[in-house]
């Protein structure tokens, strides 16, 4: 319950009501790209890349161990 819940006499540009109006933003900065969520990108993409990779490694030791 604010002041623009009922008559407000502030006007458009009221705390309460330029708060209320903000929450787009403030979810939005709420997502930084820290530090925790750019190594999970990385480990996400190395898992990406040793799911692609492990199964051809047996067929690279057999080129590489055949004679
Ligand atoms: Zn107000």
């Amino acid at each position: 319950m604010n002041c623009c819940d009922y008559d407000c006499i502030q006007g458009r540009d009221c705390p309460a009501r330029v708060a209320k109006a903000k929450p787009v933003m403030l979810a939005a900065e709420a997502l930084p790209p820290s530090t925790w969520r750019l190594s999970l990108r990385v480990w996400t993409w190395w898992m990406l890349v040793a799911a692609v990779a492990v199964p051809y490694i047996p067929v690279l030791a057999y080129f590489a161990l055949r004679e």
